[in-house]
């Protein structure tokens, strides 16, 4: 039978990226021990508290049909969580709580691009980012942020690509890269989108691990609010990742659109889901704090280690549970050295590829085992980078 063009094309026909950390998982299921430094779920599971309070609101009935939108109290809690951090009037009417942060992109894309309009996206991209862009008919086209230029996008090349596309997404913190993007850089970009009447599509879903300077919400700078669409999560922040709890929050007569959208799909997110979330978010920052520390004690254990040796060069990063790592002087392709450390020493790291053209030559790792394994796993990764280096030379 046929199937639609819209779903059989969600990969663009290429690989979706995901290659070697399918490899690894199917090394694991025949019993080999391998450590994996892939995918962006923390080493601890959602705190006991945040679980208590989901327990209780189920107890307490909360498993029938949640409203659509969110709740009436997460919505206004995600408000003044954003009025708080940006300083922009937010209501519950501004917001839309959704089954996590994926499906707020796609929603994003949906409410903001019509069939075949052209979607703006930066090169190193979250892997599902064309796939989500062509799933709601649109075009994806990259934007190189450039390795030189520590990864932050110029905008002037957003400016060469912005004639005729309705929309730009942009993450930071970064995710592949773990760079925050600077005032200068989002204040510029915020430039280009409103002369060429784009919309923002801003990923925030790393917003709480910041290891150096500040967050700063593109929704927060002059004439942005109306144009801007945030994408946030409870995943990174809470290590809620399996709870399925995000949001979407921008103007009010985008929100009406998406609430509408939702009736149709998801018909919302479950009510104690929700709960727990208001719990969570309303404790101060000791939960986020505790969730972010592992991975801001081993972005400095990564940085030591790396400090010792001029083979594999650390992309600086500012935030997000993740390091980029250059290692062509190997003289391999990110392909080449992520498949040969998964064979020689059992070890997984997310080939540079993976997350587009820009980040090729280089390796991901997600800081996400437990400090001393994280610390032998680099020095292991760093070992054999140097003896790959030295056959190429
Ligand atoms: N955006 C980015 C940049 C991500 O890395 C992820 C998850 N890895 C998401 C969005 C989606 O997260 P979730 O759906 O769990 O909120």
């Amino acid at each position: 039978m046929h199937l639609s063009q819209r779903i059989t094309n969600i990969t663009g026909g290429g690989s979706d990226g995901w290659d070697l950390f399918n490899r690894a998982r199917a090394m694991i299921a025949q019993g080999v021990k391998v450590t994996e430094l892939t995918i962006g779920e923390h080493d601890i599971p959602t705190h006991p508290s945040i679980l208590n309070a989901m327990h209780d609101a189920a107890l307490g009935g909360h498993t029938g049909y949640a409203a659509v939108p969110g709740t009436t109290a997460l919505r206004e809690t995600v408000a003044a969580r954003l009025q708080e951090q940006t300083g922009v009037a937010t209501t519950a009417a501004n917001v839309m709580i959704t089954p996590g942060g994926q499906s707020a992109l796609f929603a994003s894309h949906m409410a903001v691009c019509d069939d075949g309009d052209v979607a703006l996206y930066i090169d190193p991209y979250y892997a599902t980012y064309p796939g989500t862009i062509r799933g709601v008919g649109a075009v994806p086209r990259a934007v190189a942020a450039h390795a030189d230029n520590a990864f932050q996008p110029r905008a002037e090349d957003v400016e060469a690509a912005a004639v005729g596309a309705a929309s730009l997404l942009i993450n930071s913190p970064n995710n592949p890269t773990g760079v925050v993007y600077g005032e200068d850089t989002l204040t510029r970009i915020a430039d280009v989108c409103r002369r060429h009447d784009m919309w923002l599509i801003s990923d925030e879903v790393y917003d709480t691990q910041i290891w150096e300077g500040r967050h700063l919400s593109p929704r927060a700078l002059p004439g942005m609010a109306e144009r801007t669409l945030v994408v946030g999560s409870m995943s990174k922040s809470f290590a809620m990742t399996g709870s399925r709890c995000g949001w979407i929050a921008g103007p009010e007569a985008a929100i009406d659109h998406l609430i509408t959208l939702a009736t149709h799909t998801t018909y919302g997110v479950p009510g104690y889901i929700q709960d727990a979330s208001v719990f969570a978010l309303t404790q101060g920052d000791g939960l986020e704090q505790e969730v972010a520390a592992p991975f801001r004690r081993r972005r400095v254990i990564a940085q030591d280690i790396l400090a010792r040796q001029n083979t594999v060069g650390l992309i600086p990063s500012q935030g997000a549970m993740y390091l980029m790592l250059d290692i062509r002087a190997t003289g391999m392709t990110g392909e080449g050295f992520a498949d040969a450390l998964l064979d020689a020493h059992h070890i997984a790291v997310m080939p540079g590829e993976s997350f587009g053209a820009a980040a090729a030559g280089h390796v991901r790792v997600a800081m996400t085992i437990e400090d001393r394994a994280f610390a032998r796993a680099l020095a292991t990764l760093c070992e054999f980078a140097e003896s790959r280096a030295c056959d190429a030379g």
